[in-house]
């Protein structure tokens, strides 16, 4: 297998650092790869996803990135911004599948602003389209209307086919889990959204094991605050999963902690942390690496399917929070303070000596 390494900017090197050592250990024969994407591409080629970048990623089985971004870079031409970098990489490998999953560890319960019984324990999949909806429907622009006031269009759309290939990936997922799965839309008001409740509704007779709900996005933003635990598994469309995943994410009090992948129709896949590039953070040897550790777990899980491993890793995180130790950003009373690569040593530890 043929990983391609894209460290990128700001906290991204340090935390991909320690999440390759893990993919060295668990699989010595896995060839590694590495790119440039971001400002750390554009400060080499002026370009933040260059050919060659491309090039790699297309060939290779699977993605592992740090984060991009820098303030440095918010004066250039929008086509020239880190950021930038990301969505094309998306887009060239048709990354369609967002998975996001919220988990708080009972451990940092304290972590997070809702009562730690609301929230311990939590687990929670978000499954986000991210290749439709009003990000990229046309027509879009802004525009004179016929009264010589500018007007800002942009437009929802969601064909059958791109409704049911996120269904069938969320229902999938599902399956693993707690078989139960959200929708969520908003049927009573838009036609895009009508058409997507039909769709997985329909999808749900192929998952007969599958309990499938539906809500509408209002709602399911305030139930994720009011009750966040009666939820396994959300779908969603691009927009609302983008608000969501972000609420979700807060939920756990600790954006450090969340992985996240992104998959196209063969399991092939982006894994990145949820987090950006942290510059205020950068080599301080402070930042926290679990996140980015967490997403070489997803990359066992769903590209490479070898489940084991996936768990291995998952148990070490575990055990190292277990044993009170902490990074910055989940640091509380009566731990041990650690930087990003100490953190990093004592997880490969635990999976080493498990
Ligand atoms: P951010 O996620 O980088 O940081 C938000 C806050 O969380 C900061 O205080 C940071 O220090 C902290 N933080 C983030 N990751 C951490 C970690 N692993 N350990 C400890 N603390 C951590 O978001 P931002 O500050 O809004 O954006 C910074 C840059 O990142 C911008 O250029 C932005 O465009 C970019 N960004 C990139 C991605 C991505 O690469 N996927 C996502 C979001 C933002």
């Amino acid at each position: 297998m043929n990983i391609l390494v894209l460290p990128g900017d700001g906290i991204g090197p340090e935390i991909v650092d320690q999440a390759v050592e893990i993919i060295k250990i668990l699989s010595p024969d896995f060839k590694l790869n590495y790119g440039l994407i971001g400002g750390a591409a554009y400060d080499a080629h002026s370009d933040p996803f260059p050919s060659d970048t491309l090039d790699k990623a297309l060939s290779a089985d699977s993605v592992l990135l740090g984060a991009v971004g820098d303030w440095k870079y918010d004066k250039l031409p929008r086509d020239k911004r880190p950021e930038r970098g990301l969505l094309r990489i998306r887009t060239a490998l048709n990354l369609f599948a967002n998975l996001r999953p919220a988990i708080l560890y009972p451990q940092l319960a304290e972590a997070s602003t809702l009562k730690p019984e609301i929230v311990s324990g939590l687990d929670i999949l978000i499954v986000r389209e991210l290749t439709g909806d009003i990000y990229f429907g046309q027509p879009r622009g802004i525009e004179k209307n016929n009264h010589g006031e500018r007007e800002g269009i942009n437009t929802m759309r969601y064909s059958e086919s791109e409704i049911r290939r996120i269904g069938h990936v969320a229902f999938k997922m599902a399956q693993l889990r707690g078989k139960k799965l959200c929708s969520v839309d908003k049927a009573n008001v838009l036609e895009a959204t009508e058409l997507w409740r039909e769709v997985m509704t329909d999808l749900s007779s192929h998952y007969p094991d599958v309990d499938l709900s539906h809500m509408y996005v209002d709602n399911a933003a305030m139930q994720l605050i009011r009750e966040p635990k009666q939820f396994d598994v959300m779908v969603t469309g691009n927009i609302f999963g983008d608000i969501l995943s972000d609420e979700a994410s807060m939920l756990t009090g600790s954006i450090g902690m969340l992985p996240s992948a992104s998959l196209d129709e063969n399991q092939k896949g982006l894994y990145e942390p949820s987090h950006g590039s942290a510059p205020d953070i950068a080599g301080k040897d402070i930042a926290n690496p679990i996140a980015t550790i967490l997403s070489v777990a997803m990359m066992y899980k769903y590209t490479f399917n070898e489940i084991n491993k996936a768990e291995k890793i998952e148990k070490a995180v575990g055990k190292v929070l277990n044993d009170g130790y902490r990074t910055l950003d989940i640091m509380s009373k009566g731990c041990k303070q650690i930087g990003c690569k100490q953190m990093g040593e004592l997880i490969l530890r635990n999976i080493i000596n498990e």
